[in-house]
């Protein structure tokens, strides 16, 4: 799936100032995931209730479509913002954006991908 997918079928609560919260669910993973958080297929707890994402893979493999680098000016407040994961925790946390707001932004940063396994 795309990112503006994964974001789009996220069902869980949005977490804000923070990438996951809550208590492990039945599938092991957390309650409450922020925007960037729920780009990350798996989350593991750490000693003192911490989730950390499984960072064997790094968001630009796990999506490809998106173009992460660049600088980019928020649209709301134009503060600015060093690649496409920096600006997703900015609308997340400072704008309060939903999941759904991000992913139509986030799709202004596909770009196509050429898939060598079709
Ligand atoms: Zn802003």
């Amino acid at each position: 799936m795309k990112a503006s997918e994964v974001l789009r079928a996220e069902k869980r609560p949005q977490a804000f100032d923070g990438w996951a919260e809550g208590e492990p669910g039945p599938d092991g993973q957390p309650e409450r995931v922020c925007a960037a958080g729920c780009l990350w297929p798996k989350w593991m707890m750490l000693p003192g209730d911490k989730w950390v994402p499984d960072f064997v893979n790094e968001l630009p493999i796990l999506y490809p479509e998106i173009k992460w680098d660049g600088i980019i000016h928020c649209q709301v407040c134009f503060a600015l913002a060093v690649g496409v994961e920096e600006q997703i925790f900015h609308l997340n946390d400072e704008h309060r954006w939903t999941f759904g707001e991000i992913a139509d932004w986030l799709e202004t940063f596909e770009v196509e991908v050429v898939d060598a396994t079709h």
